[in-house]
Parts: C-alpha cells; sequence; structure tokens
C-alpha cells in the first residue's frame, strides 16, 4: 500500500470512528457482522406458516445427581480442583415437558447443571427413541448452571482446565437420563392448554460487572391439562445461581431447586428453570441470613411465590401454533486456545412466546438487544433461554468486551461475538415470524388457577401484560 493510499485510509477510519463515537455504542449503529448460518432443520418445514392446533403435553423429572462411584470428579462453576463432592445436599433434576398440537411436537429440557455442553446435547439425543417423535430441531436443551453440579461433561478443549478432565462414564449417565425423561413426558401426552405471562419483579438481581444493566423481568410459561391440573410450570429468569461458593462440596440445584420444590409442592406439576441472559448477573442475598443454604432457600421461595403470581393471571388457550427452527453458526476466530467451531442457534414458538436459545452466557444488554428485535416481529413474548444446547462462555457487546475483566477475559471469540450473536439470533428469529393474527382464532380463556389463590386476578388480555418495552 502507497504512503497516501494509508494516509487516505486513516482519514477514511479517523471519520468512521468519530461517527461512530458520536452515534454512540447502540448496536443499530454497528455495522452487521457477516453471518454464516446453516439451517439444520425446522418444524413445520417453514415455520411461518405453522397453524393452531388442539394442544396436548406432558412432563417428566428425572434424577440426575451423579451416582457415587462419579463422585471422584470435579464440582463445575468455580474452576477450583479442591472442589469436590462428598454428598448430595439436595437432588440435581433434568426436567423434559413435551407439548404436541397435532401439527408440530416440541420438548424443552432443562437441568441442574452448569451448561450443556454440544457433547451431552447430541449423546442425548443419540439416546432418543425414534417413538418419542422429536428430532433435533424440535429438541430444546438447557441449563440453569448451578455452580454446584458435576464437571467432566465437556470434551470441550477448555474443560479439562476449567471443569476437570471429560468422564464419559458420567455423561453417558446423565444423557441416558435426560433422554428417558423426554421419552415419558412424550408417552404422557394428555389434552392441555398454554399460557404465559411476564412482568418485572425487584430485589432479585443486580449488574456485577459495575454497570447497572439487568433484566428485572420474570416470564412464565403455564402447561395444565383440560382437566386443570397443573403439567408444567416453566420460569425464566436471568441470574446466576452461585449462593453456594466454592467452599461447598456437596451437590445442589442452589437457589433453583428450593424455588422449583415450593411451587410444585404448592401447585403440583412439574416446575421448571430456565435462565436467561445471565452472563453479568448475580443474585440479590439477603445477607441478614447466616448460611449460604439459608441464603439460597429464602431467595428460591421468594421467586417461587412471585412466578405462582405471574402464572395465576396467565390467560390459557387450548389451541396455539408450535414451530421452532435449528441452525448453527460459525463463531469467529477464537482469541485462545478452544475449538473454532460452529454452534446452534434455536428459536421455538409456542404461541406468541418466541423462545430464543443462546449457547452461552450472553450479558443483560446482549439479551434485551435480541428480545428487543425479536419483538419487532410481532412476537409478544420473546424470551431468551442462556446456556441452551451448547456451552461457548460469556457473550458481550463491543464496548463491554473491550472493557475487559472476568467475563471478557471468559469470552473466547473476540469482540465481534456479541454484535454476531445478536444478528444472529435476529436472523433465526425472523425465519419463524408470527402469522397468529391471521390464524389464532380461538380466544385466550382468563386464568383459572388450580394452585394458590391469585391476589388479583386480571380480565383476559389485561392479565397479559409482559415486560415495558426496552
Ligand atoms: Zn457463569
Amino acid at each position: 500500500m502507497t504512503h497516501s493510499g494509508i494516509a487516505r485510509k486513516t482519514a477514511a477510519l479517523v471519520i468512521l470512528l468519530s461517527m461512530a463515537l458520536l452515534c454512540g455504542p447502540a448496536y443499530a449503529q454497528q455495522a452487521a457482522p457477516a453471518l454464516d448460518i446453516r439451517i439444520i432443520g425446522a418444524a413445520p418445514a417453514e415455520p411461518g406458516l405453522a397453524r393452531d392446533g388442539n394442544l396436548r403435553a406432558g412432563a417428566a423429572v428425572a434424577d440426575i445427581t451423579p451416582p457415587k462411584s462419579a463422585w471422584n470428579v470435579m464440582m463445575a462453576g468455580y474452576f477450583n480442583p479442591q472442589q469436590t463432592p462428598q454428598g448430595a445436599h439436595d437432588k440435581l433434576h433434568a426436567k423434559a415437558l413435551v407439548i404436541d398440537n397435532g401439527q408440530v411436537r416440541l420438548c424443552i429440557v432443562t437441568t441442574d447443571l452448569l451448561s450443556i455442553p454440544i457433547n451431552l446435547r447430541n449423546a442425548t439425543l443419540a439416546k432418543l427413541s425414534p417413538s418419542a417423535g422429536l428430532a433435533p430441531d424440535r429438541v430444546l436443551m438447557c441449563a440453569s448452571h448451578t455452580h454446584s453440579g458435576p464437571g467432566g461433561l465437556t470434551e470441550m478443549k477448555f474443560a479439562a482446565r476449567f471443569l476437570g478432565g471429560f468422564r464419559p462414564d458420567l455423561a453417558d449417565f446423565v444423557a441416558a437420563k435426560i433422554a428417558r425423561a423426554i421419552e415419558a413426558a412424550a408417552a404422557r401426552l394428555r389434552p392441555a392448554t398454554l399460557g404465559y405471562a411476564a412482568e418485572d419483579v425487584a430485589g432479585f438481581t443486580h449488574n456485577r460487572r459495575g454497570n447497572k444493566t439487568i433484566n428485572p423481568r420474570v416470564a412464565v410459561i403455564r402447561v395444565d391439562g383440560t382437566d386443570q391440573k397443573p403439567i408444567a410450570l416453566l420460569v425464566n429468569f436471568g441470574t446466576h445461581p452461585v449462593f453456594l461458593d466454592e467452599d461447598n462440596r456437596l451437590f445442589s440445584a442452589d437457589f433453583v431447586g428450593y424455588m422449583l420444590g415450593a411451587i410444585e409442592a404448592r401447585r403440583g406439576g412439574v416446575a421448571m428453570f430456565a435462565n436467561s441472559a445471565q452472563g453479568d448477573q448475580n443474585p440479590d442475598q439477603d445477607e441478614k441470613l447466616t448460611t449460604a443454604y439459608a441464603r439460597a432457600e429464602a431467595y428460591g421461595k421468594r421467586m417461587a411465590l412471585e412466578a405462582m403470581r405471574i402464572a395465576a393471571r396467565a390467560p390459557t388457550r387450548q389451541q396455539a401454533a408450535l414451530a421452532s427452527i435449528l441452525g448453527d453458526l460459525q463463531l469467529p476466530k477464537p482469541t485462545v486456545d478452544v475449538e473454532t467451531r460452529r454452534v446452534p442457534i434455536m428459536a421455538m414458538r409456542l404461541s406468541d412466546v418466541l423462545l430464543l436459545g443462546v449457547p452461552g452466557e450472553a450479558t443483560a444488554e446482549v439479551g434485551l438487544e435480541i428480545e428487543k428485535r425479536a419483538r419487532q416481529f410481532g412476537f409478544e413474548l420473546p424470551v431468551v433461554i442462556g446456556l441452551a444446547n451448547d456451552e461457548i462462555a460469556y457473550i458481550l457487546s463491543r464496548e463491554d468486551y473491550l472493557r475487559g475483566e472476568y467475563e471478557a477475559k471468559m469470552s473466547f471469540y473476540g469482540p465481534d461475538l456479541g454484535p454476531l450473536m445478536v444478528a444472529a439470533m435476529t436472523d433465526i428469529a425472523s425465519r419463524i415470524q408470527p402469522v397468529s393474527r391471521a390464524y389464532s382464532a380461538a380466544p385466550a380463556v382468563p386464568a383459572a388457577e388450580s394452585g394458590p389463590a391469585p391476589a388479583a386476578r386480571d380480565a383476559a388480555g389485561q392479565g397479559r401484560r409482559t415486560s415495558r418495552a426496552r
């Protein structure tokens, strides 16, 4: 390149940088990174043509607490080789919800694990009986991100250093248990109704990277039998289950176990937790309580009450459109010694809810941007599900990445990863646009809660308040 060429390019760069600074860091002003997405599968084949149908649903639970023979494993979460398990404080679970409308059958799996490494997802799907009727593009798997579950589940390069070496025996045990839970849920399909609602709650999460961004929204998806008996309640909220620290030597689901236990005891059915964009979120702790388990219990039970209160006012419908799409996204070149690879990205539509499966730990800022963009396509309730189907660690906006610190160091694919993931999730959401205005003829009916009486029951429609637009 000639000297004048360099000068011209430098001048152009200065102008571009000045423009970028003037425009601020909003995603909209940034050039979208080039997307390389392959569509693996979709249901129906054209997900935009999903139609309403009568719902059936089933749910099942598996105990995935590692057996004693596998306790010589590192616990996952704190990267501490000395943190080996001495027992289980409470059980770790995998829970499966299968929902079918006669046209499409979908499955959501939640787990008390740090993450779902791709090899665990693939092993689970390989063990799944064809009789369950679920192709890979219909199955969304996610992890609560408990830091008191087992390591040893991932084959990825970084795993040996951070999570202990790969343990095929343990991964095989967990995959088989999850597969059996999915099959059991599919075998229990019965006529069902679907409801959903969301609301902001205060006092549950804070940003641990020193900025103020949080997403205080609790979103719930409620699936009941037409006999009014609850089948499942799925709770979505974004924070780290880290009440228990690296001194803890007992397997535990952390606050999530207390929350779901309280919901199941009070309401019946299977309670499930899908984490959201929790990359920079830690839970607000009640410091007056002296033990970590007491703080986890208080927090979990408080969130259970919020989730049941929100669910109680969710109008339900017997008919809903279901659709899903699974793609894989080429990641940028890694900045550290990890695999250059493609990762699954997924969107799943349940009526006018759009679940967006992000394969890692997005910050609240990144998650809110993904949901905002999905809302533009007409979805009433876009819901980011983090730690879904794979784990690529932290996903930050470019500015946040360049600020450095722990989460940026644990973000392995450079400054463009956040913008790339936002663009990719937007792309996948656009392919599954709702057409419910054309097809959803059946009106939702007001909530009829079979669990605790709601404090105030809204009329249909009003009760479906979603979080304010951001
Ligand atoms: Zn984390």
